[in-house]
């Protein structure tokens, strides 16, 4: 078993707003291709031209209709780790490759150490670890720490590469343990929440919910009968348009 360290203030992690995810997965690819590219954690693929794929993906986006009649709406919902404060991934951890960050909450795998049990993927309600078949390994988002804090890159670069990538700005990042960063903020403004508290697992990452729909616009006015005259026509165009 591993012990999770006294948590410090700093809590980084990501917020999605379900409002605006248009569901192009361009976070999921650009996180593969980041991942993918460097040594530390190149993440392997399966039959890549077959009819069926498989690999790794740290973060994946799943498409739900949400809703009965007019009410309903479709809701795409990008999953990766929560990077959460009572992580039980990590306490059932029999050799400490999985660990939490004491100075910034990220939660982590050391690849050298992990034997392959997939207890952490078992203890995972939120599906969110990945088991490497090549390497025999358990992968996770990192948060793409090689980024977040690689003095190599241009200030704006240091962020996860779903969050760079995402065309809709769907996707923030920062620390959620600051009550005053951009994160929080838009959490307290929002009203975002929690997946499944009811768990305990405290999660760091918070998503913003859709917004309310604007109520139903009234029924468009069926057009005169066809003996009406062009005056009479022009005023029903003019109607419809002013609406
Ligand atoms: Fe662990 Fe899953 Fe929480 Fe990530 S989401 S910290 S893998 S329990
Ligand atoms: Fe949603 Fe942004 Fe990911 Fe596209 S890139 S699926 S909009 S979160």
């Amino acid at each position: 078993m591993t012990t999770i360290p006294q948590p410090g203030p700093k809590k980084l992690g990501l917020v999605i707003d379900l409002d605006t995810c248009v569901g192009c997965h361009a976070c999921a690819v650009n996180c593969k291709e980041w991942n993918t590219s460097g040594h530390p954690a190149p993440l392997t693929d399966f039959d890549a031209y077959q009819a069926h794929p498989e690999g790794v993906w740290l973060n994946r986006v799943h498409t739900y209709e949400a809703g009965t009649g007019p009410e309903s709406r479709t809701v795409h919902f990008p999953r990766s780790c929560l990077h959460c404060e009572q992580p039980a991934c990590v306490t059932v951890c029999p050799t400490g490759a999985s660990y939490k960050r004491a100075e910034d909450g990220i939660v982590l795998v050391n690849a050298d150490i992990c034997i392959g049990c997939k207890l952490c993927s078992w203890a995972c309600p939120y599906g969110a670890r990945e088991f490497d078949d090549d390497q025999g390994v358990m992968r996770k988002c990192t948060l793409c720490i090689d980024r977040i804090y690689n003095e190599n890159l241009d200030e704006r670069d240091r962020i996860p590469a779903c969050v760079k990538t995402c065309p809709a700005s769907a996707r923030h990042f920062g620390d959620l343990g600051d009550p005053d960063s951009a994160v929080s903020q838009l959490v307290a403004e929002r009203g975002g929440f929690d997946l499944m508290p009811e768990l305990g697992y405290k999660p760091v990452n918070k998503y913003l919910p859709p917004r309310r729909r604007p109520a139903q616009t009234a029924p468009v006015e069926a057009p005169p009968p066809a003996s009406g005259t062009g005056a009479t026509v022009l005023r029903w165009i003019d109607r419809v348009l002013s609406r």
